[in-house]
């Protein structure tokens, strides 16, 4: 993929940050449909029309060469997609190109693409993120065939937490609940008690019996679930009185309490702005959290972004998170100014580019041998692993 050059970008420096990060406001043309207005992207089109619709979508983060270099790419995954009936799930951290493969109901966060991808009929699922992703659609779909662009790409916080760390922790804590995020491999959720996500976890965590919950791996998403949680359950967690091991996010871990303090002042987003607003996941540190006017799931933050521009409530906006996610989240609100910080990309979730996703869609037409990009996992281990993300789906309710 070749570099984007935008063309409608300022590109502004962080002076206090230690390392050199690239801070970029982004605004689409103005005159951006919305996503849901752009034609499907299954219909039977002409490269020149893939181009049209590419240059339609005035991403503000797609340049003319990126659609020139890739329009017959996109072209081809799309008329592949469509003979095959592939149900192409998209993350919200994809990048523009990808991510504009997958419909607007294909498109969204690990867990809602898994249960939307059960209710399909389609036999081929390619998920457009990391293998901890595509494994949990292949515990919700086991019969169907789930495939990624890059069994390799991995997770900070997935591949340095596995099962044996929640036996380790159950022996420490001996009958309190595990908690488990969902961004993990299927053993260590087969040997937790019940998943959550950053969407749900507090919930969750209150209808759990007993005072103490061990969550993990996530160490800042468990210290701030800790405070919210307070006087309520005692969250216990990797690193905290133990010397079990645990995880962070390495994207979200980047954000610093004097980035933050940094992009209000550089950016002008005051504190308690009526119509400015710093936004935080959950999986940054407790300090960022607390900094930030609002904090949430990505799916929380997109929904309070939503009902904000519905009301003309929202000019500015940065967001804590990886930067592709604002890049689409620019496409999707032209109106507001979204700030980020493109130097913090989640770098296995690059992984997936548009030259992969072709080659499986070129296996599966000749009728090749997927197993490169096939997700697979053992009957029992979908039977374990199945079980706590089932008692999530319940207590949800
Ligand atoms: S952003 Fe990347 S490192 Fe962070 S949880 Fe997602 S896949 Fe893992």
């Amino acid at each position: 993929m070749l570099d984007r050059l935008p063309t409608d970008r300022e590109h502004l420096i962080s002076d206090d940050l230690e390392r050199t990060k690239k801070m970029t406001v982004m605004r689409s043309n103005g005159e951006t449909p919305h996503a849901t207005d752009t034609p499907g992207c299954t219909t039977d089109l002409s490269i020149e029309d893939v181009k049209k619709e590419l240059y339609n979508r005035h991403h503000p983060s797609l340049t003319f060469l990126d659609i020139e270099a890739h329009a017959k790419t996109v072209h081809r995954i799309r008329t592949l997609k469509q003979k095959h009936d592939v149900v192409m799930l998209g993350h919200n951290y994809m990048e523009p190109l990808v991510f504009g493969l997958s419909e607007k109901e294909e498109q969204g966060d690990s867990l809602g693409l898994s249960m939307f991808a059960a209710k399909t009929e389609a036999p081929y699922l390619i998920f457009n993120g990391v293998p901890f992703m595509a494994e949990t659609a292949k515990i919700l779909s086991p019969d169907k065939t789930v495939l990624v662009a890059d069994k390799t790409a991995g997770c900070s916080l997935a591949d340095n937490f596995g099962a044996e760390d929640v036996k380790e922790l159950k022996e420490l804590y001996p009958g309190a609940p595990v908690m488990i995020y969902v961004n993990s491999y299927a053993d260590a959720k087969a040997e937790s008690d019940i998943c959550c996500t950053s969407a749900n976890a507090a919930h969750i965590a209150k209808t759990l019996p007993g005072d103490t919950v061990i969550f993990v791996p996530d160490i800042f998403f468990a210290q701030n679930l800790e405070e919210e949680l307070k006087g309520e359950k005692n969250v216990v967690y990797p690193g905290k009185d133990n010397t079990a091991r645990g995880a962070v996010c390495e994207v979200h871990e980047r954000f610093t309490l004097d980035d933050l303090l940094n992009v209000r002042e550089s950016f002008e987003i005051p504190k308690g702005h009526p119509d400015r607003k710093l936004y935080a996941h959950w999986e940054c540190r407790p300090n960022v959290l607390q900094e930030a006017d609002f904090y949430g799931s990505t799916s929380q933050i997109m929904k309070d972004i939503a009902e904000r521009v519905a009301v003309n409530q929202l000019e500015r906006a940065f967001v804590a998170s990886e930067c592709e996610l604002t890049s689409n989240l620019a496409q999707e609100f032209p109106k507001v100014q979204f700030w980020t910080a493109c130097s913090i990309r989640c770098s296995h979730m690059a992984q997936v580019n548009l030259g992969k996703i072709a080659n499986i869609l070129e296996a599966i037409d000749r009728d090749d041998d997927l197993s490169e990009y096939e997700i697979t996992l053992s009957p029992e281990t979908i039977d374990k692993a199945r079980t706590p993300i089932e008692r999530m789906l319940e207590a949800s309710v």
